[in-house]
């Protein structure tokens, strides 16, 4: 087994479903792995991306985590066997002289590489994801059903309400347990009624989760929560700075609903802060930590271990990102579910083409991987890169 070849490009992202409506610019870098092994006719390569929300990060990928990872000998890279690559070996060197601490982009971008780098592995091993971490992974716990929530409710620059509602409805057809929609762009006033619109189409508090996108402050905060907490919500997300763990913390005393925050903390150590100091609740918050902007997997494994150090249990997990590798995730170590984003970040975003939800519940493709490939115009994409 050899690495024969890494490319990354950074590509334009939409958080609606119709790309042309205005999303930020955003971004997210797209990496293909190459290996000389073959399978079914063809060298294996494996994808990975940038997850979504946080922009591409070709330069750091190019300047220095893939040089890298080409530079580490064969062995560096290899299972004992010396049949497949061992990511945890290739995540070290991808890692070798990082010190700990400044995050940054660096977290998101060793995370894409490491999504290309899973995808490879078990794609050689003739697995989807999710049973080849079973297998791989001390501390996996693997389940096949995945309770799924579909994200998205981003405000719409025409006809707001109206999409809103619509896109609120299509969510609960399509059998998604709950949906999750945008707020704190607006004023309190205006996002409640956005918010009222949404609990008419799902139905009552349960089905809908807020996500404040980290905008509330130690005074917008208490005063946003106490007007929602009435409805019953099913969580309260971002309510304000990641690393505002004092407002977080003012919140959760008086907020009687489930609040969700890890989003935007990247490492172990910054999980441990939120712990500590966070004022969350074991047993009813959410944490929401996205795999692939913590490092990947390696990275994501040691936020799971710190959590469950400090009490908190594997259903309280709900990893950010609403694509098939946080499902495999969700999957393979037994969280309480994941996020999926049926019509926003295509065509990286929802489950495979035609896959449905069973009692609110989603499964992992059991292609070999993580399944891009069970996504034809996500496949289409990826298959242009490849080297
Ligand atoms: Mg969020």
């Amino acid at each position: 087994m050899r690495l024969t070849g890494v490319v990354e490009r950074t590509i334009p992202l939409s958080r609606y479903a119709d790309p042309t409506l205005p999303s930020g610019d955003l971004t997210t870098s797209v990496v293909a792995v190459t290996t000389d092994v073959v399978r079914d006719g063809a060298r294996v390569t494996g994808y990975g991306f940038a997850s979504v929300g946080r922009y591409g990060q070709g330069r750091l990928l190019r300047e220095r985590f893939v040089p890298r990872l080409l530079g580490a000998s064969d062995a560096d890279l290899r299972d004992d066997a010396g049949t497949n690559l061992d990511p945890f070996r290739a995540w070290h060197v991808v890692m070798r002289g990082e010190k700990p601490g400044g995050h940054g982009e660096r977290c998101v971008a060793v995370g894409a590489l490491d999504m290309a780098l899973w995808d490879a592995a078990s794609k050689i091993a003739e697995l989807p994801l999710y049973r080849f971490l079973a297998e791989r992974v001390p501390t996996a716990r693997p389940q096949e059903r995945v309770p799924a929530y579909a994200g998205g409710g981003y405000p719409y620059p025409a006809d707001d309400a109206t999409r809103l509602a619509e896109e609120m409805r299509s969510f609960r057809e399509a059998g998604y347990a709950f949906a999750k929609m945008k707020i704190g762009a607006a004023s309190h006033d205006a996002d409640l009624r956005r918010v009222a619109i949404a609990l008419e189409a799902m139905g009552d508090g349960e089905r809908l989760a807020v996500d404040a996108m980290n905008a509330y402050d130690a005074v917008s905060a208490p005063a946003m929560a106490a007007r929602l907490a009435p409805l019953g919500l099913r969580w309260f997300e971002d309510v304000c700075d990641p690393h505002d763990f004092a407002t977080q913390a003012l919140v959760a005393q008086t907020y009687p609903g489930a609040l969700a925050a890890g989003e935007a903390l990247f490492s172990a150590t910054e999980a441990a802060l939120l712990f500590r100091y966070g004022g969350l609740r074991a047993g009813r918050d959410v944490l929401l930590f996205d795999p692939a902007h913590c490092y990947g997997i390696p990275g994501y494994v040691q936020i799971l271990d710190a959590a469950e150090r400090c009490g908190w249990s594997r259903a309280a997990f709900w990893p950010h990102g609403g694509h098939l590798f946080g499902l495999h995730v969700a999957a393979a170590f037994g969280l309480g579910g994941c996020e999926v984003n049926p019509l926003a970040f295509a065509p990286f975003g929802g489950l495979g083409d035609g896959a449905e939800l069973r009692d609110g519940c989603a499964t992992p493709p059991e292609a070999p991987g993580i399944g891009f490939e069970t996504k034809a115009a996500l496949h289409a994409l990826l298959r242009e890169l490849a080297v």
